[in-house]
């Protein structure tokens, strides 16, 4: 059989997958990227863009295009609880808001214009190696199958999937206990809402963010410990909110039931555990490497981050003539020393949070002692400049 073949495959066309297509290209490799969904294509996230996100972007060169979608500038942070507590803080840089929709058709256009092969509604099944080589197969909804070689697999196909099943990675065994769900919701049934703040409204089992997106929408995204929560997960969000006299206020007269109407997107099962980084020399880049808890990190960022690092060290294997074990080995160390300390802090503050009288305990302390929340926010939001390869 004559096969195309590339420098590198990459499994999906988010935000991991398509930064690292566009950086690989850019170092002259021949790249094809899969991505099974038609964009733009909605996707469970708050929609929170860090300063890394956009630092990465600025490199990236895409920063116009990105204000040109007319993303929502965001500068604070709250953190509200059931008792109407409230943590306000600055968040020190400027982030934003906008829809995943935009945000990542702009990163795989410009993975296109960058030369990348993009086989679009094309859906990874099968990933072969034989030696060196590895052989992946993908179909579309014809059933019309695509089968390419190359000596370098990247997995970007995001928190969990079927191939993780294929791949017989570790963690598919363990069962989460968290759900997440996104809606946008038009701002007219809104009220009260400052567009330049991001509020995280926390109670047992459940917490929920809201921020704008655009001048029309404002994204509520909300994650629960469904061992806590035993309602629809729609359910327990309008109960939430109900219950939450600051939220509740946001909400004009009626529009609450409207939740009801508006179309979710949403995930269970969510695994914020360790997973493996290279697996049967594939590398796993975004979420597929690891998620991090959104109450206090940014996913985005780490898709953004990781996908740059794989490209850096894919360049230093060509030039310094590295061979695949030495590449992956360099790619473990460096995922590591950049996220291990981020994913293990979000993950406690998101015990803390979502256990009423620690999270309680914890808004306290963090009033009495105010550099407490700007210091977390710092040790969860990476930055660019921490890059070391
Ligand atoms: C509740 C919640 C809220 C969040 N909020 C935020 C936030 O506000 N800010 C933030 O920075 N992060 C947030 N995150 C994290 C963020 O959404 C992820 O970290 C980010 O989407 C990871 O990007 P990715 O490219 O790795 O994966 P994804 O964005 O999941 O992209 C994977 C892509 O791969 C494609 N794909 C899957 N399987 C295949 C296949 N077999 N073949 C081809 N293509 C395939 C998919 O269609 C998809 O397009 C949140 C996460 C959760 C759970």
């Amino acid at each position: 059989m004559n096969l195309e073949t590339y420098d590198m495959v990459i499994i999906g066309g988010g935000p991991a997958g398509s930064a690292a297509a566009i950086f690989l290209a850019r170092y002259g490799f021949n790249v094809c990227l899969f991505e099974k969904k038609a964009f733009p294509r909605e996707i469970l996230c708050g929609e929170f863009l860090s300063k890394e996100v956009i630092e990465i972007i600025k490199e990236l060169n895409l920063f116009d295009k990105f204000l040109s979608l007319n993303p929502n500038p965001i500068d604070k942070f709250c953190l509200i609880n059931e008792a109407g507590s409230e943590l306000k803080t600055d968040l020190n840089f400027k982030a934003y808001g906008l829809k995943r929709s935009s945000f990542d058709l702009l990163l795989l256009s410009a993975a296109s214009d960058s030369g990348v092969a993009i086989f679009k509604e094309f859906g990874v099944s099968q990933i072969k190696k034989d030696g060196e080589i590895f052989y992946v197969s993908a179909k579309n909804s014809d059933n019309i199958i695509v089968n390419v070689q190359s000596d370098i697999v990247i997995a970007a196909y995001g928190k969990q999937n079927i191939l993780d099943k294929v791949l017989k990675r570790d963690f598919v065994r363990y069962k989460s206990p968290f759900n997440g769900i996104k809606f946008h919701i038009p701002k007219s049934m809104l009220v009260n809402l400052a567009p330049n703040v991001i509020s995280m409204f926390v109670a047992e089992g459940i917490y929920c963010g809201l921020n704008e997106v655009n001048e029309k929408a404002v994204n509520v995204c909300f994650i629960e410990n469904r061992s806590k929560l035993v309602k629809s997960s729609r359910q327990n969000l309008i109960e939430f909110i109900m219950a939450n006299r600051n939220l509740n206020q946001i909400f004009s007269n009626g529009s609450l039931e409207q939740i009801n109407n508006l179309p979710a997107y949403g995930t269970g099962n969510i695994y914020f555990g360790r997973k493996s980084l290279v697996e049967n020399s594939i590398f796993m880049i975004g979420d597929a490497a690891g998620v991090i808890a959104p109450l206090a990190g940014d996913g985005i960022g780490m898709a953004l981050q990781s996908a740059k690092i794989v490209s850096k060290i894919l360049l230093r294997k060509k030039v310094e003539k590295l061979s695949l074990y030495q590449a992956e080995k360099l790619y473990v160390k460096e995922w590591r020393y950049l996220f291990t300390r981020r994913i293990r802090t979000a993950s406690a503050i998101q015990k803390i949070i979502l256990n009423k009288h620690l999270g309680s305990i914890g808004i306290k302390i963090a009033k009495t002692f105010p550099g407490t929340l700007p210091k977390i926010i710092e040790m969860t939001r990476g930055s660019n400049n921490l890059i070391q390869v």
